[in-house]
């Protein structure tokens, strides 16, 4: 083992005993009770090397967790970028090309770019829209702790405050501010509609307590919807944000003023980073720095600024 995979706790595995599925679209397995309730889908590797998701989905699986109202659907998204996992280059199999979470909107989805990404996504697109209620298990760059990640309508923040686990959520009152995520597509996206979509960031994507975690989140948002029975513990005092900026890469020379792993706090206009000849400063009192990136690529984001809710 060298020193590059030592700290690799989470390592991929096969997964081509999961591709047949039931649904024909591979890596999407579906289980309808047979009786009415919601449709609920815990979706896994939207990002290539987040295995926590991996964890969390063939436990449901290989569990044989069933709903006892409504119906279960559990995907794989990004396997191709999964699949190309290099333990000397770990953050690499993120994507291959696009950024699966950036391009659920119509324009991508139905626009005439093509990459792995776009493919799979037009594949899924049916199987997000189905769904009632969705998870999207992810995970940093950094070990920092777990938290939501939501668009700021009422049914989101009602369900991660009562699934309190992870007790830190960052709320985003504008979206994500650099394209459209998973959990935003079609009516996921529009205030009138019911259905829930959070996103849980479970910790480090390599870390074998963000597999534990992904794993509990999930089972917690299936008892939550009332398809699968489980005493939950009382939820912990709970910390929110709200999202202010997503910076976006756009020079080379991108550089933050120190070392940052997530959740630093700065005053308000207090340098945070500076990218080619631009100063990023703290836009508030406690401005509250999410997902530095560990790797800038211009045209992607480089920092989260938010500010604390209390
Ligand atoms: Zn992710």
């Amino acid at each position: 083992m060298t020193a590059a995979t030592a700290d690799l706790e989470l390592l991929p595995r096969d997964l081509s005993p999961y591709r047949a599925g039931n649904t024909g679209v591979p890596y999407v397995h579906r289980f309808d009770s047979g009786r009415p309730g919601p449709h609920v889908l815990v979706n896994a590797l939207t990002h290539g090397n987040e295995f926590c998701g991996m964890v969390a989905a063939t436990h449901l699986l290989d569990s044989g967790v069933r709903p006892r109202i409504g119906t279960l659907t559990v995907s794989f998204a990004n396997v191709e970028a999964y699949e190309s996992f290099d333990a000397s280059r770990p953050l690499e199999s993120r994507q291959l090309v696009h950024n699966m979470n950036r391009i659920w909107s119509d324009a991508w989805l139905d626009g005439s770019e093509d990459s792995p990404e776009l493919r799979r996504a037009r594949a899924l697109r049916p199987v997000v829209a189905a769904a009632d209620h969705i998870l999207d298990i992810h995970s940093t760059a950094s070990d920092v702790q777990p938290f939501w990640v939501y668009p700021a309508f009422a049914r989101n923040g009602a369900a991660a405050l009562a699934l309190g686990r992870p007790a830190v959520h960052l709320v985003m009152p504008q979206g994500l501010g650099s394209g459209t995520p998973l959990i935003q597509h079609g009516r996921h996206g529009h205030d009138e509609h019911h259905g829930v979509a959070l996103v849980a960031e479970c910790g480090g994507h390599f870390r074998r307590a963000s597999g534990a975690l992904a794993t509990e989140v999930a089972l917690d948002f299936l008892a939550h919807f009332g398809l699968i029975e489980r005493a939950r513990p009382a939820p912990p005092p709970q910390q929110r944000y709200e999202l202010l900026q997503t910076w976006v890469i756009q020079t080379p020379e991108f550089r933050f003023t120190r070392p940052l792993q997530g959740f630093e706090v700065f005053a308000e206009g207090e340098l945070i980073a500076t990218d080619g000849s631009t100063e990023i400063r703290a836009l508030c009192a406690d401005c509250t720095v999410l997902m530095p990136t560990r790797r800038p690529v211009v045209g992607r984001e480089g920092v989260y600024l938010a500010r604390p809710l209390g």
